[in-house]
């Protein structure tokens, strides 16, 4: 079990939201400061927490099993724990001589005050924790408005942001050139399988860092032409790499390379995607309380009905509205809803059906295997009209309209509502108005 130096001080890298050995900054870091062990934890209360049918555990286990077959190929291995992820890192301490402990950062609340607790727990033992900015190009407080405050308006936000990235470049961190510096470590125990936990393998995309640049690899093709194509579902046009940012499969520098190595409308509108899921991370660390409340506090009380009965069929992609319905059985039988659909979902559940943004924002979380709080929590407001930069309260997107204009010829609704694929390409839209 124990590193074949196991009396020399050590660095002790904790894998999290950054399931990649290739430019990850902390491991840059750590493997920059002398040899490294390396570790992930399955939280044990978390994985309590989670529905069977989660579509995000296998993602990560494949991820985390492809980071211990790449060590053991180098002679050293991950270390698995699960467990309480407190008690798991302290007890690596019985066995390695750690120096200093990095990980890089994560942005949600609940992280936070875990993490602090971590730092706290290891000073005890006089080891050094040290953490990085990895998960997005700018972070916390960094883009400020002259007040000196954070933003709250998107387009002012991305000005910002790309002038200070003019200035300041996009450097990659290339940890993947230093894998030398890993300790030699015997093959490590690792009992954990998602199946074993009773999770369910859902016919969801793959994990691993190598699926990332292959999914990367297949979008550069499109992206010139991304503004063209992105809004229609039937297409397969967008770049698949929510998942792969929100775990870490994929740096989001080399995103944003790819963004900024080409000049054209495709590449502009891709780059404010990725800008818009920096935007909202900065929004969830300054302004944490939008986790349960509305950005905008008077919209705290909006008096939804919230009818159970029509939130089911909303769930389960039968509320007789076809682009509503297609896009809920996308997301219930793939963990994935194309960006237009999920907006016009949003929509229809808090504007049409009159219930709380925080109900349809739970299910996504749920079921979506991008799920990222900040991005989830962020979009629903927007969808919903109360949160930053929200659209105005009185522009409800019609899902009629949205459908003959994003879907013109049924070809998404056929995929996923089989038993109307017999409509002609008008009526498929609304099918109560067939003869
Ligand atoms: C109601 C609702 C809920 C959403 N929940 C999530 C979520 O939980 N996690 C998530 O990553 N995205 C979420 N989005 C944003 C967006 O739908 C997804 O990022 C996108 O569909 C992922 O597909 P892609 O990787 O092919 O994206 P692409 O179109 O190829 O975009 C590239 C990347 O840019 C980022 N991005 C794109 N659009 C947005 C956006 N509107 N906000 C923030 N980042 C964006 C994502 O990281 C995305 O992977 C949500 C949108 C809506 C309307």
């Amino acid at each position: 079990m124990a590193a074949t130096h196991n009396q020399e001080p050590t660095q002790l890298f904790w894998f999290r939201r950054d399931l990649r050995l290739n430019d990850n900054h902390g491991l840059f870091s750590a493997l920059n400061n002398g040899k490294v062990i390396a570790c992930f934890v399955w939280d044990r209360d978390l994985l309590n927490t989670l529905q069977l049918d989660n579509p995000r555990v296998n993602f990560i286990h494949q991820s985390v099993c492809e980071i211990k077959q790449q060590l053991q190929l180098i002679g050293s291995d991950l270390i698995v724990l699960y467990g309480n992820t407190q008690e798991q890192l302290l007890k690596l301490l019985t066995t390695y001589k750690i120096k200093t402990l990095h990980w890089n950062e994560d942005y949600e609340p609940w992280a936070i005050i875990r993490d602090q607790q971590i730092q706290k727990d290891f000073m005890d033992y006089e080891i050094h924790c040290k953490m990085y900015k990895d998960q997005t190009i700018f972070a916390k407080r960094e883009i400020l408005t002259q007040q000196s405050k954070p933003y709250s308006v998107y387009s002012a936000y991305k000005n910002t942001w790309l002038k200070k990235l003019a200035h300041e470049g996009c450097q990659s961190y290339l940890s993947e050139n230093l894998l030398t510096n890993f300790h030699q470590l015997q093959p490590q125990k690792d009992d954990f399988t998602p199946l074993q936990h009773g999770f369910e393998q859902l016919p969801a995309l793959t994990g691993g860092a190598t699926q990332a640049q292959q999914r990367l690899l297949n979008f550069t093709s499109k992206l010139a032409t991304y503004n063209l194509n992105r809004d229609y579902p039937f297409q397969d046009l967008t770049s698949y790499i929510g998942v792969d940012l929100r775990f870490g499969t994929l740096s989001i520098r080399q995103a944003v390379q790819l963004a900024t190595s080409q000049n054209n409308d495709g590449s502009l509108t891709w780059l404010s995607e990725l800008i818009w899921r920096d935007f909202f991370s900065q929004v969830l660390f300054n302004f944490p309380y939008v986790v349960t409340q509305a950005f905008r506090i008077e919209y705290n009380n909006l008096a939804y009905t919230n009818n159970p009965v029509w939130f089911t069929a909303w769930c389960n992609g039968q509320t007789g509205f076809p682009i509503v319905d297609a896009g809920m059985r996308q997301l219930n039988q793939t963990g994935f809803m194309h960006n237009r659909v999920r907006m016009i979902c949003a929509s229809f559940l808090c504007k049409d059906l009159l219930i709380d943004w925080r109900w349809g924002e739970t299910y996504f979380a749920k079921k979506l295997l991008d799920y990222d709080l900040a991005s989830n929590n962020g979009n629903w407001q927007w969808c919903a009209s109360t949160g930053c930069d929200a659209q105005p309260y009185f522009r409800i997107f019609n899902p009629y309209l949205q459908s003959q204009k994003f879907d013109p010829d049924g070809e998404y609704i056929r995929k996923f509502i089989p038993e109307l694929s017999h409509l002609d390409n008008k009526t498929i839209h609304c099918p109560s108005n067939a003869d």
